[in-house]
């Protein structure tokens, strides 16, 4: 067992931190402020230096490295802000990966690419207004005739909606009940019939926008299909990677609030000395520090354990659950050790607390992802309808 990172993800984490902490904060202001994702000229550069395809293969425009790499990678965008670090959580753990892994070669090769080049954006589109936790009582249906499909139904939370260039959409596409009749189709923005509801005003998010997506008779050739019917399984595997992605970047709220933290309390005086002289203050840093090293540690771990294929469920709960938890507690801790200038919208802590709480929310709500965790504990699933 070796903790170390090698030289080489030593120097692309470096290569990550330079340009994230240079570039990326003037980015994240005016996602904050206009509520728009980056611009595509910072994706398009965010292409140029490879970091929208860290871990796909060469073959598809990648830089071909590992799952860590990425997530390396991911935390080190994701300190500065979530809206500036979603576009490579879209590209490296998003679902891009359902389509490297399942999809036909020839659609591979028309997305891909694309993706890694700043120049697609892609969202994944679960939940409905009736089937969140609940996901396998999703509605949406595909038809399949004449080497087409026709899809009909309404969407909601998706993450991009109407700002992303294509879509995964999870439907059903046969008769089978529950999981067994959900496949996904991969949908182009601009195709007939296609519609997204108002922007969402969220908590936080701000720069992430998301919208209801109706389908209205959208019709697309049947090699749009990532994962024909029965895949649902395939699915959450490759749900696993995002779920790392997930985890990674409530640890990107944490970490940051961290780092910004401990340098403001050297400089902060009160009663005389700086605040870190106090010893209330240096026992609240040493907890924060502890979380935040055991969060990457646990998504380090489900990472390597997967060894470059896709994250098994425990791996990736765990550290998902994990992550979410102590996002919530570090961001919050943050704020109230910079009193009121950590309540103030002049500083971006309150916006790491604000979106902190998002992410036990979005990919599944932890207590679900808990259920998941003690399924594999005890050797069986536990039917939540029953
Ligand atoms: C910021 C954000 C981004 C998102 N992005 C996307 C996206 O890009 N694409 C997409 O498809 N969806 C997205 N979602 C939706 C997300 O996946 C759902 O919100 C989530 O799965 C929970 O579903 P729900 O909101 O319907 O809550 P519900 O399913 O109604 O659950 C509400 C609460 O009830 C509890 N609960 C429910 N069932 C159980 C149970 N069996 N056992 C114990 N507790 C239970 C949980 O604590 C849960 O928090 C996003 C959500 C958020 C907040």
């Amino acid at each position: 067992m070796d903790f170390q990172l090698s030289e080489q993800q030593h120097e692309l984490q470096a290569a990550a931190r330079k340009f994230a902490r240079a570039e990326m904060p003037a980015v994240a202001e005016i996602c904050e402020e206009s509520g728009h994702p980056p611009g595509r000229e910072v994706l398009r550069r965010l292409g140029e230096m490879g970091f929208l395809g860290v871990n796909i293969p060469e073959s598809l425009g990648g830089l071909g490295l590992g799952n860590l790499e990425a997530l390396l990678v991911l935390e080190e965008f994701a300190q500065i802000s979530s809206a500036s670090a979603f576009p490579l959580f879209e590209a490296n753990v998003g679902p891009v990966h359902a389509i490297v892994h399942f999809a036909s070669e020839a659609l591979q090769r028309k997305i891909v690419p694309e993706v890694c080049r700043g120049e697609m954006v892609l969202a994944v589109s679960m939940s409905e207004p009736q089937a969140g936790s609940a996901l396998t009582d999703l509605t949406t249906r595909g038809v399949v005739a004449d080497g087409k499909v026709v899809l009909n139904g309404q969407k909601r939370w998706c993450s991009g909606g109407g700002h992303s260039d294509g879509y995964l959409i999870y439907t059903r596409l046969s008769d089978d009940p529950g999981a067994k009749g959900i496949g996904a189709v991969f949908v182009e923005n601009g195709t007939p019939g296609l519609s997204f509801g108002a922007q969402e005003d969220l908590m936080g998010f701000r720069g992430v926008p998301s919208a209801d997506i109706f389908l209205d008779d959208v019709t697309v050739p049947e090699d749009n299909i990532v994962v024909p019917a029965g895949g649902f399984r395939k699915l959450m595997e490759a749900f696993d990677l995002e779920r790392c992605g997930n985890a990674t970047m409530a640890l990107g709220q944490a970490s940051g609030a961290l780092h910004d933290v401990v340098a403001y309390v050297q400089e902060r005086e009160q009663f005389g000395k700086p605040l870190v002289d106090f010893q209330g203050v240096q026992i609240k840093l040493a907890e924060m520090q502890m979380r935040v090293e055991a969060a990457r540690l646990l998504i380090h771990r489900a990472a390597v354990n997967a060894q470059d294929g896709l994250p098994s469920v425990i791996d990736s709960s765990v550290a998902k659950c994990f992550a979410n938890e102590i996002c919530r507690e570090i961001t919050g801790a943050a704020v109230q050790l910079m009193g009121g200038y950590g309540y103030s919208k002049a500083y971006p802590m309150e916006r790491r607390m604000r979106d902190a709480w998002g992410w036990g929310i979005a990919g599944g709500a932890i207590d679900i992802q808990k259920t998941n965790i003690t399924a594999v504990m005890v050797g069986r699933r536990f039917d939540q309808r029953r």
